[in-house]
């Protein structure tokens, strides 16, 4: 115990020498051979912060995709997070991705009691790629899952419910829905709330969620995907003002990324529009954005890109993997 404390002290004094933030990101960043170390309070995981299709993307031919298709880099994951409850040894997991194989496991290494390799519930956002299909890894022909508990709003429960292969996993009880509703005040525990959110985004197959998520003493918005914050009926500059931490959409960077394709039929706010609005925000304020989702081409998945400095430079933040929020 004493050793901790004096461990702490030791890194809350480098942190302020080395000019790091100590309160924002808390934990390391990078000690993949090192047991993670969560304390007792509930916390936050981000497992990843890609876009639904990834980077390397699909039939890109762009230098931002280019070295990785030889050398692909393992901490670019679809966007994810894992909720970790150490004091009831559970763990939770906000959307099911392409990448969940490893997001599970990473996220397993904050709980080194859970025996589980499921997450004790998924809270699903919406139907696109990125957002649910990761499920399928629940089935027969993968980890033949029993009745993993997810979470999910009415027409994403009907689109899972009546379509294959989605509805197979409920037949075989590898999952099992709970279906949930608009600010809906769910309670993990005593000191763990969850709350999804409708937001504005094209809903081809499902509504779309974003979620606050309440612990002890800390509280957090996460909105992956929105088509404009204009479209939403809720000001996303007093919905900041109402938590400690926002995870927002940074699909694309500016406009100028999406060269070949219409904005319109895939529209995020560009964090070059988010940055107009939130500039406005005093520091405080500022400190609480961690830009994610962000698209293949969008040059902020690189911290060292020209882009990046003028994020950080302003009081934003850009999530990482393995970024972890004490709540
Ligand atoms: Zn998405
Ligand atoms: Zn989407």
């Amino acid at each position: 115990m004493r050793t901790n404390t004096f461990l702490s002290l030791l890194v809350l004094l480098l942190c302020s020498y080395l000019g790091l933030p100590q309160n924002s990101m808390e934990v390391e960043a990078d000690s993949k051979s090192l047991p993670a170390k969560v304390g007792s309070k509930p916390s936050l995981v981000i497992l990843g912060n890609v876009q639904d299709a990834g980077s390397p993307h699909i039939g890109c031919k762009k230098s931002c995709c280019e070295t990785l298709f030889l050398k692909p880099d393992a901490n670019r994951k679809v966007v994810s997070l894992g909720l970790i409850d150490p004091i009831n040894n559970k763990k939770f997991l906000f959307d099911a991705t392409p990448d969940i194989t490893e997001q599970l496991k990473l996220l397993k290494t904050y709980l080194p009691l859970s025996e589980k390799e499921t997450p004790d519930g998924i809270f699903l956002t919406h139907a696109h790629i990125g957002h649910y299909t990761g499920l399928m890894y629940f089935g027969r022909e993968a980890l033949g899952a029993k009745e993993t508990l997810v979470y999910s709003m009415p027409k994403m429960t009907s689109f899972l419910q009546n379509n294959g292969p989605w509805s197979q996993l409920i037949d075989l009880k590898n999952i099992k829905l709970k279906t949930i509703a608009d600010q809906e005040v769910i309670k993990l525990n005593s000191e763990l709330i969850v709350i999804p959110f409708l937001v504005p985004h094209r809903d081809e197959y499902s509504e779309t969620v974003g979620y606050k998520i309440v612990g002890p003493n800390k509280s957090v918005l996460f909105i992956p995907d929105i088509d404009k914050w204009y479209k939403w009926e809720k000001n996303i500059s007093s919905e900041i003002k109402k938590v400690d931490y926002a995870f927002l959409d940074a699909g694309f960077y500016s406009e100028m990324e999406i060269d070949n394709r219409d904005i319109s039929e895939i529209p995020h706010p560009t964090v070059l529009e988010s940055m107009e609005l939130f500039d406005k925000l005093p520091l405080k304020e500022k400190d609480k954005i961690w830009f994610i989702h962000m698209n293949h081409t969008n040059p902020m998945l690189n911290l060292e890109s020209p882009q990046s400095k003028v994020v950080l430079d302003k009081g934003y933040h850009i999530a990482r993997i393995r970024d972890r929020f004490t709540l």
